[in-house]
């Protein structure tokens, strides 16, 4: 696995593509980019052919532990690891431990074990009952054992410094067996950087996992709605200065656009790709827009929708289940007789062959087909959302910002002036 930039930023943005994915080495992805998130290696609402209809999928797909630790008398049983069973084919598999989309308890990590929630209750894991599972899915990438448990109100420095250590002897402990294990020859092995919200304890925590031989590093603890977006920025900058350039960084936990811009500013090259999910399970589509400013036409006068805005004044970032500015909510009446599709111009199925007032119906019936055609759709959006992103920095827009940072701020620039600096111009709200 190598990570080639074609461009770095002043303050630390990075493009490039990862190559050399996989066990034999022939996938790449862009970066900045995410991960496609299932359940148990299905994306949910989707079948396979679903799936593949839509356009540049990413090359890695992502499962996590807490899914798969309590089928391991099956995997054991099959032997042919996890991708074969999920009838998984060309692509990259990514294993992590924890679902990004769920919040499970706390409170159960020991200096020995962490403990996973699947549907059947707690799974507690030893460093080497996680290997031995690992060994059974059979991951191309995965990342290490961690106790990422810092970021709880009044974590202690103590539990933050004990959090780090943990995680460095679970990782050791993972790099052992890693080595030695032929089941796992050719994966990568991911680090968890830890660390709460102490810069210090941070920046050890990075600087003592890259002196380890891990692929890349996994940013864990930063998830949204439990840090202020500023003090992430700085956290993460903390981070990146300990960390070679040519390894991938990956941050777990978040997804909303605008979030995921201050990470990529910060220096973050990848992400988990659980929000569009979570949206659609909220009934919603994203119908945020991100002309990029070299089209100054369409950014002006391209087809708008009386939603969000207003509709969502009151959204409570804290909460990761509530709506965010970037969607309309398609339960809403409002819907009931409008003929437009979701987003006007978006190529996706849904758009192409289905109106608001169809999936408004959908959804207000209590059809399956509401999440399909949704999932669709904010999948595409995401997806389109993350190439606008690397067009925007390839374009190396940061002058034409800076001016229009300088501007007086009108009613539409305060809608989205929670944007961050240098990228902000390639995504704009929609507003009637
Ligand atoms: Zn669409």
């Amino acid at each position: 696995m190598k990570l080639e930039l074609s461009r770095v930023l002043q303050g630390g943005g990075r493009l490039g593509v990862l190559k050399g994915l996989g066990r034999t080495g022939q996938h790449s992805l862009e970066v900045p980019g995410c991960l496609l998130y299932t359940r148990c290696g299905t994306v949910p609402h989707l079948t396979h052919d679903t799936l593949h209809s839509l356009d540049k999928l990413p090359s890695v797909t992502q499962v996590t532990l807490d899914h798969l630790a309590e089928h391991q008398e099956v995997l054991e049983e099959f032997k042919e690891g996890f991708k074969k069973f999920s009838g998984l084919h060309d692509t990259v598999l990514f294993c992590s431990l924890h679902d990004p989309a769920t919040s499970s308890p706390t409170g159960y990590t020991t200096s020995k074990t962490v403990s996973v929630w699947a549907s059947g209750g707690r799974v507690e894991l030893t460093a080497a009952k996680f290997m031995a599972l690992q060994k059974l899915v059979r991951p191309d990438c995965y990342v290490s054992m961690a106790d990422g448990e810092t970021w709880q109100d009044n974590t202690s420095r103590k539990r933050v410094r004990k959090s780090v250590e943990r995680t460095l002897a679970h990782l050791d402990e993972c790099l052992l067996v890693h080595q030695a294990s032929q089941e796992l020859e050719g994966a990568a092995l991911f680090g968890s950087v830890e660390g709460g919200d102490v810069m210090e304890e941070r920046a050890r925590s990075a600087r003592e996992t890259a002196k380890r031989p891990v692929a890349g590093f996994c940013l864990d603890g930063l998830q949204s709605g439990r840090l202020d977006g500023a003090l992430r920025s700085q956290l993460i900058g903390a981070v990146v200065k300990e960390l070679p350039e040519h390894k991938p960084r990956l941050v777990q936990g978040v997804g909303r656009p605008d979030e995921v811009m201050e990470c990529v500013e910060a220096g973050v090259d990848l992400f988990e790709g659980f929000f569009p999910f979570l949206v659609t399970e909220r009934g919603c589509a994203l119908s945020f827009r991100f002309d990029t400013a070299n089209d100054p036409e369409s950014a002006d006068g391209a087809p708008t929708s009386e939603n969000t805005a207003e509709q969502n004044g009151d959204h409570h970032p804290d909460d990761p289940s509530c709506m965010t500015p970037f969607e309309m909510d398609l339960k809403d009446k409002r819907y009931r007789d409008d003929f437009r599709p979701l987003v006007e111009g978006c190529g996706c199925y849904c758009c192409r062959n289905h109106k608001r007032a169809y999936v408004h119906h959908l959804l207000a019936t209590n059809e399956l087909l509401a999440g399909v055609l949704l999932t669709l759709h904010n999948t595409a959006h995401y997806l389109t959302f993350f190439a606008a992103l690397r067009e925007a920095l390839a374009a190396d827009k940061v002058d034409l910002l800076k001016r229009a940072e300088s501007e007086p701020c009108s009613g539409k620039a305060a809608q989205h002036a929670f944007l961050p600096r240098q990228i902000s111009h390639c995504i704009m709200l929609e507003s009637s």
